[in-house]
């Protein structure tokens, strides 16, 4: 539908109420952007608020922090129009490899291994750093008319009456959607000042992500390594870099990040083994606390939440941000059907299709990863040898294997229009 049409039927739903934007999203991080964008590029007017200023991602020498795409979330960024600036820097991961391991010990002698040629939709995904799909979406955001980005302003305060969505910055100044989308993170305002509580807890377990470059090349296979204190994956980068994700209990992992560098390649060393030859770091080193933290709901009243805000889960399958692309490209799915019939795409009826949608897809998510952290964090002989067992039983059925790839590639289950392709 054009956008005059669309227009039309926008004014037709509501003539007496003056809003400052179609949506409104709080939270101006990568799933709040994204939705902004999504949004916009469908003919409806938008304001993006950050509390961070654009500066703070001006940088763009590589500081060691990354993601893993899954194929479906490459589709989508292609769709909003951001993936021919970023596949230049974007590596394709072509096999991903799951092994049992013992620091020091390298890999298991059982494992499961996923192929992207057995499956023919492409690779299994991209691995993209977070300098290149920043500021890409920041120029992106930018360049769409009808979409005000303002940055270095933070939401305070909210409030819905019929028809009419508000929030009031910390200035004082308050604006006006039909809708709000809470992409404020996991921490999310946006859901407390809705009465929507979380559940959740510590893993009491951080994350130390930093990247190396090494002697070997990766030939696009991530690796997924599952030692006692918890998952390391090692993720190809472009040229003969890769991504380190390494996952220690929350006090070790404090004192190895405040290592000097050549004591902490020291400890990274025998934890990746010597398949890549010798590495070294590049770029910085970051320390993330680990948890679970689900919003009991995905919506309230002219209210829904995407991303972190909606669900934060443990890092290890490197799903957070494909899981929060998928909750905006269903949403942005529904209310382009909606606005098409000539629907409120901010009432109950819109908003709770949005919410079966994801629903099920965000609750395994959380307990899939939960259970394979606690599983895996242990060293116990029995449980190794179950899920050495396991791991080989998936590794010899095909069917199961194809299954596990297509799921990790996004593909399983209806797709939004935005990640069709
Ligand atoms: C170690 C680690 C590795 C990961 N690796 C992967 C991976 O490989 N693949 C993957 O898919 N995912 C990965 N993830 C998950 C991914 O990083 C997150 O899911 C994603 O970055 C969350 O983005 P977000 O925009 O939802 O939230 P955030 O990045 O938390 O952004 C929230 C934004 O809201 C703003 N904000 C907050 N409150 C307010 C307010 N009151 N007013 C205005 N603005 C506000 C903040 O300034 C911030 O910019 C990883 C996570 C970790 C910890």
């Amino acid at each position: 539908m054009d956008n005059p049409a669309r227009t039309a039927i926008l004014r037709r739903m509501s003539t007496d109420i003056r809003f400052d934007s179609d949506i409104l999203v709080i939270g101006g991080g990568l799933n709040g952007s994204c939705m902004a964008l999504a949004a916009a590029q469908s003919g409806l007017s938008v304001t993006v608020i950050d509390a961070q200023k654009p500066g703070i991602h001006a940088d763009p020498a590589f500081d060691g922090r990354s993601y893993a795409l899954a194929l479906t979330s490459q589709r989508m960024l292609a769709a909003l129009g951001l993936w021919d600036a970023l596949a230049p820097d974007a590596q394709p991961m072509l096999e991903v490899k799951v092994t049992d391991g013992r620091v020091g010990d390298g890999a298991a002698f059982l494992g499961l291994s996923f192929d992207a040629a057995e499956i023919t939709d492409g690779p299994l995904g991209y691995m993209i750093e977070d300098r290149h799909l920043r500021r890409h979406l920041l120029a992106a955001l930018a360049a769409v008319p009808g979409l005000s980005h303002r940055t270095g302003e933070t939401v305070v305060a909210q409030a819905t009456e019929a028809g009419l969505a508000s929030v009031t910055l910390s200035s004082g100044e308050v604006l006006r959607a039909r809708l709000l989308v809470g992409a404020d993170g996991k921490q999310s305002g946006t859901a407390t000042r809705a009465g929507i509580r979380r559940t959740g807890w510590t893993y009491r377990q951080s994350a130390l992500v930093c990247a190396i470059g090494h002697e070997k090349p990766h030939h696009g296979t991530a690796h997924q390594l599952f030692l006692p204190p918890g998952p390391l994956a090692i993720l190809p980068l472009t040229g003969n870099r890769s991504a380190i994700v390494w996952t220690e209990t929350a006090d070790m992992a404090r004192r190895i990040n405040a290592l000097p560098e050549t004591a902490y390649l020291q400890v990274l060393r025998p934890r990746v083994g010597d398949f890549l030859g010798d590495i070294h770091l590049e770029g910085a080193r970051y320390s993330y606390p680990l948890g679970l933290s689900l919003a009991n709901s995905l919506t309230a009243r002219r209210l829904a939440l995407v991303g972190d805000a909606a669900h934060s889960v443990h890092p290890l399958a490197g799903q957070g941000l494909n899981a929060g692309l998928r909750d905006i490209a269903a949403l942005a799915h529904v209310i382009s059907h909606a606005t098409r019939r000539g629907e409120d795409f901010a009432s109950p009826q819109v908003l709770d299709r949005y919410a079966a949608w994801r629903r099920f897809d965000t609750a395994t998510l959380a307990l899939a990863t939960d259970v394979f952290n606690r599983l895996f964090s242990s060293d116990n002989p029995l449980l190794r040898g179950a899920r050495d067992l396991g791991m080989a039983l998936v590794n010899a059925t095909p069917d199961l294997r194809r299954g596990v790839m297509r799921e990790a590639a996004g593909l399983s289950g209806e797709l939004p229009d935005l990640m069709r392709g």
